[in-house]
């Protein structure tokens, strides 16, 4: 049994002064596996103190010092990259595959804010004026369960770069790997109150840090439906927000693709992280004369795709994160059925064996019209949806009939054509033949999957105020 009754203020572990307790159940067993000590609204006070107190010092920081402070976070995070997967398969039963290749790049969010900094003017004069980029303040990082560990490094990258002082709110869901990373964070030595982890609920914690004013940002990744009630009420102190929030992105297959490549690597990427990824291609639109072929590649893929417990090396989908995300995902495969949607794999009920965890059959509806709920809404679980259309502008419309815009996919012979298509998508990131990751790249989504970006110097802006002095 494990427990975790600490939280990190100050440079130091201390226990919260809340006493709720939160019980972590393992996914694949629903076994009972440890207990959290739940921080409350004194324990995420006293962090803002911590933080506000040294970002007197720390906002005057010199950039070579920053380098260095990213230097050692990212010498302490890599040292724990075993720790960090073991906590991910146990606490939400992410895949071993996908969480070796999470963690295989944690450390590049610190190189890429290095890089960032060693070309990035901080003061610039136009005209008479000397205009200036300071940090914007203490910063609230609250981050989901499902890129934890990933979420908080870019974000505390970023922040240190920028001159912030950071209170960390990881999901209660996360609180291994949060303990993994507050003793990284220990061991790096940076200043005390620089960096300060508060685990708790979010309408306890999370509320605190979106309406004191001691904060003077916010950076949320997590469901579209807490963006919205955070950007609602960090209006009442001004609060500047990033919010990376949910998705249903296009996968655009045209009509001159490989389909042998495209559709498996396809039916892979809508399962990445067992179907709960914000940039999962959930919906797979193809040439309707190219149907048939695609739904027997698509079948095929799914059907050779291993459903199983997580530290199986072999394991490419992994449990639902809690009872609740099963149920969710099971309510949505009734409705596709009941809405029409052709079953072409999978469907209700959990996998032979595999009873006692939150395991979802692979699950692939085809002819699937775009008007349907399960192609509209987020599912959040391993259930692609094919929905043909008849010529590449359909494809197009199809694609931007969406509340969201956070990731795009192209699937093309023709690089030149697949760039024109990508230039009439409406998505913050959109990926041509293959997924592909930059950190020095912008991240981040048009519509309602949120609000400015993260990653590189895009990223770093966010975190600074622009002060301009004029003589
Ligand atoms: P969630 O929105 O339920 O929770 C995210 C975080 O917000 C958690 O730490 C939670 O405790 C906190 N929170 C909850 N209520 C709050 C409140 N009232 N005030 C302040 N904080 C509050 O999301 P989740 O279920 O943990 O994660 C899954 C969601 O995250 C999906 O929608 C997914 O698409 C999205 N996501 C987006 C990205 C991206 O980069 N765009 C990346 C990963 C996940």
């Amino acid at each position: 049994m494990k427990t975790v009754n600490t939280i990190y203020v100050n440079g130091e572990f201390v226990s919260p002064h809340g006493t709720e307790i939160y019980e972590l159940i393992n996914p694949s067993t629903n076994q009972k596996i440890g207990e959290v000590t739940l921080a409350d609204v004194i324990d995420t006070r006293n962090a803002i103190a911590a933080a506000k107190a040294a970002f007197r010092t720390f906002s005057k920081s010199t950039v070579s010092e920053r380098i260095g402070y990213l230097t050692k976070l990212k010498t302490a995070i890599e040292k724990r990259k075993q720790d960090f997967i073991d906590a991910m398969i146990e606490e939400y039963g992410g895949t071993h595959q996908f969480v070796a290749m999470s963690n295989a790049h944690t450390g590049a969010w610190f190189d890429s804010m290095i890089e960032v900094l060693n070309n990035f003017e901080f003061e610039r004069t136009i005209n008479a004026a000397s205009v200036r980029l300071q940090p914007v303040g203490v910063v609230a990082i609250i981050t989901p369960w499902n890129a934890s560990n990933s979420s908080v490094a870019s974000k505390v990258a970023t922040a240190i770069a920028a001159g912030c002082t950071v209170v960390v709110k990881p999901s209660e869901m996360s609180a291994l790997q949060t303990n993994v990373l507050m003793e990284a964070f220990h061991e790096a030595g940076l200043p005390k109150g620089v960096i300060n982890v508060v685990t708790g609920l979010g309408n306890v914690v999370g509320t605190e840090l979106n309406e004191n004013p001691g904060i003077a940002k916010i950076s949320f990744t997590g469901s579209t439906a807490v963006g919205k009630s955070i950007a609602k009420r960090a209006v009442d102190t001004m609060k500047r927000i990033t919010l990376e929030l949910g998705g249903k992105s296009p996968n655009i297959i045209l009509d001159d693709a490989d389909l042998d490549k495209a559709i498996p690597m396809a039916v892979y990427g809508a399962y990445m992280n067992s179907g709960q990824a914000c940039i999962a291609p959930t919906r797979l639109l193809v040439p309707q004369h190219k149907l048939d072929r695609v739904n027997a590649l698509a079948k095929a893929t799914a059907e050779s795709m291993v459903v199983g417990p997580p530290q199986n090396a072999d394991t490419n989908i992994g449990p639902m994160v809690s009872v609740k995300q099963f149920d969710k995902v099971q309510q949505y495969i009734k409705t596709g059925i009941e809405g029409g949607a052709t079953l072409l794999t999978g469907g209700l009920g959990k996998p032979e064996g595999l009873e006692e965890g939150n395991f979802v059959k692979a699950t692939i509806f085809t002819n699937v019209s775009n008007a349907m709920t399960i192609a509209r809404e987020e599912i959040f679980g391993p259930v692609l949806c094919i929905i043909p259309y008849q010529t590449e502008a359909e494809a197009i419309e199809i694609a931007n009939d969406t509340p969201y815009g956070l990731a795009a996919y192209i699937s093309s012979a023709d690089s030149e054509r697949a760039k024109r298509v990508a230039a009439e998508i409406d998505a913050g990131r959109i990926c041509i033949n293959g997924f592909s990751h930059d950190p020095m790249v912008p991240f981040g989504g048009f519509k309602q999957s949120g609000i400015g970006r993260e990653y590189g110097v895009y990223g770093l802006q966010p975190y600074l105020e622009i002060k301009a002095v004029l003589s």
